[in-house]
């Protein structure tokens, strides 16, 4: 089992970021509110991830280290209605495998649990003094895996790839207090209070936050709503567009594109708004499970979806500008 954890990892464990991921998405699945990372050299030397969530007791603290050991799956048709964001039961699996975790843990009923694996196998276990939650500790991520190990990029990449993904999370979950710490220094702190902006100045500045404007728009089947710079604050990349399909961050390349065809000729050549898109909609019109990584989704009755962003973007901007 440990080989074939070994395999899976190197789909779902890319680099330090994905490791954050699927920590910080378990965290959201267990009604966290609190969410704190803490990184060491981008998560390279260690990633430890503390939530104030449901946590653990120790028979499935022992339980979620196995490969689709996933407490969210109950029914087989579970799998086309999926609404947590963890479903594979994969993912602690394949972390562990390639890292030294430490698991603390306590569902707030008895003490707590602590448990120490190596490449993924128990090698200690003992009871610990912890209030409700989870705390999970993963250091020399890619020990045993030196072919992975050195593909990882330089610290200020590895760290970029991590923030870009809390800006997203905390985007996508307002009503989570996010904070992401790096070599003991605090790089974004969020309320968790639930308002959208408070997060938007948290990543992109209090200024440049003022300065964007909401939509909101519906259709039969979606509904769409947001936050959009004029075409006055732009960037050189997509990458300031973030896109939210019932909370979970996706990128869909025709989205974005529906986002940019609204500015329609405001927008310098290579330069792109600033845009945080809320899409909701029944789940059963999104096809998350389509990679194991789970960024990309497939959406049904798309050209609707696409000209209701399309226009409700437009009217904003055109509304602030004559
Ligand atoms: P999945 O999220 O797909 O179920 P994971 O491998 O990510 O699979 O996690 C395995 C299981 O461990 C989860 O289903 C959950 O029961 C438990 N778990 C993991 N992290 C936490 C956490 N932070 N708080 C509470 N339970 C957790
Ligand atoms: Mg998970």
């Amino acid at each position: 089992e440990v080989l074939s954890n070994k395999i899976a990892a190197g789909e779902v464990v890319e680099r330090p970021a994905s490791v954050v991921k699927e920590l910080v998405e378990n965290a959201i699945d267990a009604d966290s509110t609190i969410i704190e990372v803490f990184l060491e050299e981008a998560g390279l030397t260690s990633i430890q991830v503390v939530d104030n969530g449901k946590g653990m007791d120790e028979e499935d603290a022992l339980k979620s280290f196995s490969r689709h050991a996933t407490s969210k799956i109950e029914k087989e048709q579970d799998l086309f209605r999926i609404r947590t964001l963890g479903f594979r039961g994969e993912a602690l699996a394949s972390i562990a495998s390639v890292s030294k975790v430490t698991l603390k843990t306590s569902d707030g009923t008895n003490s707590g649990i602590e448990l120490y694996l190596e490449g993924g196998h128990v090698k200690e276990q003992k009871p610990t003094a912890f209030r409700k939650g989870t705390d999970m500790t993963v250091a020399q991520l890619f020990y045993n895996t030196p072919a992975r190990l050195k593909y990882l990029k330089t610290i200020q990449t590895e760290l970029g790839h991590t923030i870009d993904l809390i800006n997203r999370l905390a985007l996508g979950y307002p009503a989570i207090s996010f904070r992401l710490v790096h070599n003991g220094q605090t790089l974004l702190h969020t309320n968790g209070r639930g308002n959208i902006q408070q997060v938007l100045a948290a990543i992109y500045g209090a200024h440049n936050a003022k300065k964007m404007i909401a939509f909101e728009g519906q259709s039969n089947d979606y509904k769409v709503y947001g936050y959009a710079t004029l075409p006055e604050v732009t960037r050189a990349s997509k990458n300031y567009l973030s896109l939210f399909v019932n909370g979970r961050w996706v990128k869909h390349y025709l989205v974005q594109k529906a986002i940019v065809d609204a500015y329609h000729t405001y927008l310098p050549i290579g330069r792109y708004p600033i845009v945080v898109l809320y899409i909701e909609g029944d789940p059963q019109l999104t096809d998350v499970n389509v990679h194991p990584a789970k960024h990309q989704v497939r959406l049904s009755k798309e050209p609707e979806l696409l000209r209701l962003i399309e226009e409700t973007v437009q009217r904003a901007i055109r509304g602030e500008i004559h």
